[in-house]
């Protein structure tokens, strides 16, 4: 899972990635209002924090820019100030939620996953395909009822899969899922080939529902 910080703040954006690395989210951080809106243009997130006031205009001005392109990244409102107006005209304009500093970074991560849970699992902790589940909260996958020991990267490939089921998911957007904005300079995909027959190996027959879609990358479908 994928978070963009968009703070200009350094210590409190750094203690936030800090917190969610922890949680096992891969985090970027924009310190500008241009940052912000690069990063939005060529990634996509599952969640981008914004905060109001930045370098170079405002969070909410990017808020604005994400709905008028339709991009589906959840939001989440980050303000100095505990202005219902703000928060108001945030929730309005397509933030799925809204958040006044000072704040514990433990309510922070829980909202983070509640967008997250909403957005792309309708509001459940389960995500099922075929034989094969995957609770999010627990982190655990589990096929039949028997649970399956995968590594975090074998983890972080199933759900991403499993998200975009039926549909084909490039090598790129995997490499760039799984490692972030560094993998974009891999010239080479064998890691990914390597994890997906490890994966393959785990989930047994059903590891056949993820094909190999010939020189582009991988689709999972029945
Ligand atoms: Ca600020």
């Amino acid at each position: 899972m994928k978070i963009l910080i968009v703070e200009d703040e350094q210590d409190l954006a750094r203690s936030i990635r800090q917190y969610l690395q922890n949680q096992n989210y891969l985090c970027e951080i924009a310190s500008t209002v241009q940052q912000g809106r690069e990063k939005i243009e060529y990634f996509d997130y599952d969640c981008i924090l914004l905060d109001i006031m930045l370098p170079g205009g405002t969070g909410l001005q990017l808020l604005e820019e994400l709905k008028r392109d339709k991009k589906t990244d959840g939001v989440i409102v980050i303000s100095a100030k505990n202005s219902l107006e703000d928060k108001i005209y945030s929730l309005k304009s397509g933030a799925d939620d809204y958040l006044s500093k000072p704040f514990h970074l433990a309510e922070l991560s829980a909202r983070v996953e509640s967008v997250i849970r909403r957005r792309q699992l309708n509001g459940s902790n389960d995500i099922h395909f075929q034989d094969i589940k995957i609770d999010i909260q627990a982190k655990t996958v589990s096929i039949e009822n028997g649970e399956i020991n995968l590594t975090k990267t074998e983890y972080d490939l199933l759900l991403f899969l499993m998200m975009n089921k039926g549909k084909v998911i490039s090598k790129n957007a995997i490499a760039e899922h799984l490692s972030g904005q560094s993998a974009m300079y891999l010239d080479n995909f064998d890691i990914i080939y390597a994890h997906v027959k490890n994966l393959k190996k785990k989930l047994g027959l059903q590891g056949n529902y993820i094909r190999t879609i010939y020189g582009t990358g991988y689709k999972l479908s029945e």
